[in-house]
């Protein structure tokens, strides 16, 4: 009778040696370690899953591993991972479970947000019956886990397609074969879903991000609250805070610099029966215009995109974040309300509120914080993990 060797039925782990400073990054339950802090590694696949020791060989967990990102491990589970295609599906279930209490008035949120679902290299949004799907590491773009991933998903949501969203750069980045955007599984890529009562329609294969800002989504509502009479929104994309404030306001203006993106705000205000008039322009450039023209206004929302991707950008974003919220205060009514917003990382609350009470001290005008907020309650903020605190918004009220 012949007998299995030991080990025979699953190759053995590769396993990674952390220098002191990435074995306290661990430590300090940060998921992340870079190549630099890695001091001994055998020749390990790209994506294997490996078992992760300190310097003195000490286990610390099992890390999921890329060959070519600065960020060498992102670490999957603090013991030993036998299944990792089970362990992702288990993971899954967890974050779709999570949302169940935290999520109302919405058909579309996000499922799976990376390292804040302990599923790094994964993000998963819904748009009500079309799920949207990004996969940014080699671990995760690895077979089984890839099919891991659409079976829970089907079996868990069951939808009726699933779109899968490629940034050209991350795959670059990660050294992964060309891939283009599009079904993974199913029919559908386009539906309509619901957030606080406004409809938008929703086409999986365009636009940017996963199709829309689900970040935003509590924000959103929460202008409403307090929006009203003439209305700015910059940087409106396909019109998510533009529709939002529409109820409460006697007219919306919605500026961007995407056509594609104003066309489908077009299509979403005449499906909610608003009107809203759509703006192709340079946010920046307007401001200026329409503040030297005397314009006034009783609610500006401010929405750019990131202006710091990297920490060396800091100074220039914070110079142009700046000049934004100070041109919004001085066309601001008294009484009137900014909705501010950045969701640049690199760019700390504490920053923002500098430069938002900097511009309003130029202005000469006195600010109050009607609401400070965040990303909604389905992007989690993992505390000990700063990269996932990233989107800042306030609500402030202008007096003279
Ligand atoms: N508020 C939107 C998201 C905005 S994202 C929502 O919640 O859905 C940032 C938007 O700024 C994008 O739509 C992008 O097309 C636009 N944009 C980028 N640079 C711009 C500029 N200089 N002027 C106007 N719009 C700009």
């Amino acid at each position: 009778m012949s007998r299995k060797p030991v080990g025979s039925a699953k190759q053995a782990e590769p396993s990674v040696k952390l220098s002191i400073r990435g074995a306290e990054r661990l430590l300090a339950r940060h998921p992340w370690v870079y190549r630099s802090d890695i001091v001994g590694a055998e020749d390990i696949p790209p994506g294997a899953s490996v078992r992760v020791q300190d310097a003195r060989g000490k286990f610390l967990g099992t890390a999921l591993y890329s060959s070519s990102s600065q960020i060498a491990i992102r670490m999957i589970s603090h013991g030993s991972v036998d299944d990792l295609p089970a362990l992702i599906a288990e993971r899954i279930r967890a974050a779709i479970s999570y949302r169940k209490d935290l999520v109302a008035d919405t058909n579309a949120y996000r499922i799976v947000f990376s390292e804040a679902d302990f599923l790094p290299g994964l993000i998963v949004d819904r748009y009500n019956d079309v799920l949207s799907i990004q996969i940014l590491t080699q671990a995760m773009d690895a077979e089984p886990v890839r099919a891991a991933i659409v079976k829970t998903l089907r079996d868990e949501l069951g939808p009726a397609g699933i779109v899968e969203r490629v940034e050209v750069r991350i795959r670059d980045l990660e050294q992964l074969p060309p891939r283009a955007s599009g079904l993974l599984w199913g029919e559908k890529s386009a539906t309509e879903v619901g957030m606080n009562g406004v409809r938008f329609l929703y086409d999986g294969l365009e636009g940017q991000k996963t199709g829309a800002f689900l970040d935003q989504r509590e924000n959103y509502a929460a202008a409403a609250r307090y929006a009203h009479g003439e209305a700015l929104d910059a940087f409106c994309y396909q019109g998510a805070f533009a529709l939002h404030v529409a109820a409460k306001c006697s007219g919306v203006t919605g500026v961007d610099s995407s056509r594609p993106a104003l066309e489908m705000a077009d299509k979403n205000a005449a499906l909610n029966g608003r009107e809203v008039d759509w703006v192709e322009a340079n946010a920046f450039d307007l401001l200026r215009d329409y503040a030297a023209a005397n314009r006034r206004y009783d609610t500006v929302v401010l929405d750019p995109p990131a202006f710091a991707k990297t920490k060396r950008d800091l100074d220039k974003a914070l110079r142009g974040y700046k000049e934004l919220n100070l041109r919004a205060i001085k066309m601001l009514r008294p009484g009137g309300i900014l909705v501010t917003c950045s969701c640049s990382f690199h760019v700390s609350g504490a920053d923002f509120l500098k430069v938002v009470a900097d511009a309003a001290q130029d202005a000469h005008k006195s600010l109050r914080i009607v609401e400070n907020r965040g990303a909604a309650k389905d992007h989690p903020i993992l505390l000990n993990v700063a990269e996932t605190n990233y989107l800042k918004c306030m609500i402030l009220s202008v007096s003279d």
